[in-house]
């Protein structure tokens, strides 16, 4: 798979060097990748050289829109891409009164195997480029542009997969994303979320990334967290919160841990007593969404009741919270869901 959207500005002009270009080709054509077109379409690009940069392989982009699905209720949109190897990933652009939050996908599938989640029900299929993961923005950027308006103006990296398990691809991504000759999506509107891999968080602030930064802790005991996060076997809850306090020293960036609420098992109030202890007087802020319900794990999501009591304990605590609205249930919201639905269907 050879992708131009994998190649920085300074590697596209290089490639192009070896087809007897100017540099100013190589900046007509990064622009043309930007706007979402294919070889094909470039139209101030001579033909014999998108013919012959064909015959070696190369694509512009690196999937297609395969299909979408609107929310009838607040226009949310889903889409599921095909990408040149024929594999199925999902996203979903969330319309707010500030901008279009566009969610990607880091991996076909994911490794780490969170009891609730449906991304990783078959397991890790392979890791994105970085390309790959920049053509889910351009593609649907370009689909909502309105005159002069981006379609896309923020972006988290939330859909399926770990992107810190997939560290040097999703950070080339994240350089491409900001490229003013590029998407220019701002640095200061792109979030990315890990199920804690403290190592790759620490790198990722040491090497000067500054997304922020969405740590899925989901539980504040070691031996609950082990029950619902494979991960939590590697690093504690303790060491999770240590390297975002890390990267909140280093970023100055408020960390948002999610919590996802589990019906009976990460719910009650001795699990908000604790979260309460644990995040005290540390500048962040705590996400709390409803499980989805996902009908393979059999897991349900908390009442509104015990959504309420949990945040007056953290409230009482002077810790920040919101609850997240759920956007897009209707059409299979949930990280990993619309994939498999489709897949299935398929079969
Ligand atoms: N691997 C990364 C990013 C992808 S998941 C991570 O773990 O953070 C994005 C978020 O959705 C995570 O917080 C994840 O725990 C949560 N999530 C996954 N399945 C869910 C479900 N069924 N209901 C609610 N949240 C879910």
């Amino acid at each position: 798979m050879k992708l131009l959207c994998d190649l920085s500005p300074e590697q596209l002009a290089e490639l192009l060097k070896e087809y007897g270009q100017p540099a100013f080709r190589a900046k007509q054509i990064f622009s043309h990748i930007s706007s979402g077109r294919e070889l094909d379409e470039m139209s101030n690009v001579p033909k014999d050289l998108t013919n012959r940069l064909k015959e070696d392989g190369w694509r512009a982009l690196g999937l297609k829109i395969e299909k979408s699905f609107k929310s009838a209720t607040d226009g949310t949109v889903k889409y599921l891409y095909t990408l040149s190897d024929g594999n199925i990933i999902e996203g979903v652009l969330m319309r707010y009164k500030y901008g279009n939050t566009l969610c990607v996908s880091t991996q076909v599938g994911c490794a780490m195997g969170c009891k609730f989640c449906a991304s990783t029900l078959g397991g890790l299929v392979r890791d994105l480029t970085a390309g790959e993961i920049l053509s889910q923005v351009i593609v649907v950027n370009a689909l909502n542009a309105d005159g002069g308006k981006r379609g896309v103006t923020n972006v988290v990296l939330m859909g399926s997969g770990e992107p810190l398990d997939n560290y040097g691809n999703v950070t080339k991504f994240l350089d491409l994303l900001s490229l003013e000759e590029g998407l220019n999506i701002s640095k200061r509107n792109v979030s990315l979320s890990t199920c804690g891999l403290c190592e790759k968080m620490r790198k990722l602030a040491d090497e000067g990334y500054t997304p922020v930064l969405t740590v899925s802790l989901h539980a504040p005991f070691d031996g609950l967290r082990k029950k619902i996060m494979p991960v939590a076997s590697r690093y504690t809850v303790a060491e999770v919160i240590a390297a975002a306090k890390y990267y909140f020293e280093k970023t100055g960036r408020r960390i948002i841990f999610e919590y996802s609420m589990i019906d009976g098992e990460n719910d009650t109030e001795e699990c908000a007593k604790e979260l309460s202890r644990l995040l005290k007087g540390f500048s962040c802020h705590v996400n709390i969404i409803r499980l989805n319900y996902v009908k393979e794990r059999g897991l349900k999501g908390s009442s509104e009741t015990a959504i309420d009591k949990f945040r007056k304990i953290l409230d009482n605590n002077g810790v920040s919270s919101s609850v997240r609205r759920s956007m897009g249930s209707d059409i299979e919201g949930a990280c990993g869901q619309l994939r498999r639905k489709y897949i299935n269907d398929k079969k």
